[in-house]
């Protein structure tokens, strides 16, 4: 922590942030992986703002009834005030450091601003191996090769764990006999990484990408050079591109059961889709809606058959078979209705309902990497057996690879390949 951060409790609020002009104040917690990303962001952005702004931290565990009375429920939580008044947006999770800066110039005056933007140091960092991604493709790359004594960081957009951190339950993945949660089960990969000695950058935003000469720009004030690169970015829901999908989207439009299933108790849900995924997540959901109608274009459903057997016995669900949907509907604060058109017939029903989750399958998340990467008809990076890509020293690993299976496991392996591939190259 710099000198310019001060840590306070309770007792001292008012003095230190309520009479103290322009103030931010972080609530952190021991053993919070989210805390631990912020920290590094908050000293470096303490030293280029800390003579305009006051940097406060309290530590919530001992200072409950505080943040509480503030409605701090989670660490890390960022407050930004002026003459005692909260301004700005309450940030808590992953914090970027693009969205903390964004509040902090509303502390101080225009002129001030662009000056300390000048002021900026950037600074360069050399590693042997970059990985772009920390799902479970990414963190298993970084234990091989952090074990291998490879000097390893990982960079991501978010907090690492992948998609995994967001699925209810994981059922498949060997080693456990119970089924473990996602969440947990991608916290004691990402603890396990770190143990190794991967060093992360998490929540950032990536701001350049050369992989011809392994640079990686993030934050806009950190250039990572590597030997070699590892992308391990996975893929995101597909859209499809019916009307009302985007702009209602958050608004009875959801992708993630695991985020939004909960919203859902004594409700009518429509799902879209029949694939695994969305068989899944419907039998999730159903913990909490009261009925759940899955609209499928085919006859019958795609999903393996032991989830089948649980979604058919499950009297909650309804199956429209043949059916698309053509339009969702808002009528109030949320989706309301969907239109779905029956591909026999023809013919448009209306489907009243409180929300919709679309499960259409996935796409690669390639988006601003390199156009210079060869793809699959699908869009997935080509790779070969030692998973290299057609660029040198370049591996793609995981969900964003060329492959028939996309688990977890099958992430784990594709990522294991590549580090002990890169560990030979490199000792050679
Ligand atoms: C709803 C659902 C349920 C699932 N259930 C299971 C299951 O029960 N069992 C199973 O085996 N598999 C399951 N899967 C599949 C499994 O989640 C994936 O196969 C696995 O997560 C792929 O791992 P990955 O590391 O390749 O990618 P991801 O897990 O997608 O991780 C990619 C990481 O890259 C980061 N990233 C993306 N773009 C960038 C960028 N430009 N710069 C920096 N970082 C970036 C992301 O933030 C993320 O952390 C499920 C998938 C879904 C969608």
């Amino acid at each position: 922590m710099t000198e310019k951060i001060k840590n306070i409790s309770a007792n001292e609020f008012e003095e230190e942030v309520l009479k103290s002009g322009s103030v931010v104040v972080d609530f952190y917690s021991t053993e919070c992986p989210p805390c631990e990303a912020l920290a590094s962001k908050y000293d470096a952005l303490s030293e280029v703002y800390g003579n305009d702004i006051k940097f406060i931290k309290i530590f919530r565990q001992e200072n409950k009834e505080l943040a509480l009375s503030l409605g701090v429920t989670s660490s890390p939580t960022l407050l930004f005030y002026k003459d005692g008044k909260l301004v700005g947006n309450r940030l808590t999770g992953g914090i970027k450091r693009s969205e903390i800066m964004k509040n902090l110039d509303l502390l101080i005056p225009e002129e001030k601003v662009v000056s300390l933007k000048k002021s900026f140091k950037k600074s360069e960092t050399n590693c042997d191996v970059l990985i772009l991604g920390g799902g479970p493709a990414g963190l298993t790359s970084g234990i091989y090769s952090a074990q291998a004594k490879l000097n390893t960081i990982i960079v991501d957009k978010d907090l690492p764990g992948g998609q995994v951190k967001v699925t209810h339950m994981v059922w498949n993945y060997p080693g456990y006999s119970e089924p473990i949660s996602g969440y947990m089960l991608m916290h004691h990969m990402a603890e396990q990484a770190k143990g190794a000695g991967v060093n992360f950058r998490s929540a950032v935003d990536v701001t350049g990408i050369d992989l011809v000469n392994k640079t990686i720009e993030i934050d806009s004030v950190e250039t990572i050079h590597a030997k070699k690169i590892i992308l391990a970015t996975g893929s995101s829901p597909k859209q499809i591109g019916v009307k009302g999908e985007v702009e209602y989207k958050g608004q009875g439009i959801s992708y993630c059961a695991t985020c939004d299933a909960k919203f859902y108790e004594g409700k009518h849900v429509v799902v879209i889709g029949g694939g695994n995924s969305a068989i899944e997540e419907t039998l999730f959901i159903t913990k909490f809606a009261s009925k759940v109608t899955i609209v499928h274009q085919f006859d019958k459903l795609q999903a393996n058959k032991v989830a089948q057997e649980k979604a058919f016995a499950n009297s909650k669900i309804k199956f429209m078979f043949e059916h698309e949907p053509r339009e969702f509907v808002k009528n109030g604060s949320t989706v309301n209705q969907v239109i779905v058109e029956d591909l026999k017939t023809h013919e448009y029903k209306t489907i009243e309902c409180d929300g919709v989750f679309i499960f259409a399958g996935m796409k690669p998340n390639l988006d601003d990497i390199d156009n210079r990467l060869t793809l699959d008809n699908w869009g997935y990076v080509n790779v070969d057996a030692n998973m290299k890509t057609n660029i040198d020293d370049v591996f793609a690993v995981g969900d964003l690879a060329r492959k028939q299976y996309r688990q977890i496991t099958t992430a784990v392996s594709d990522g294991t390949i590549a580090a002990i591939t890169i560990s030979k190259e490199l000792e050679a």
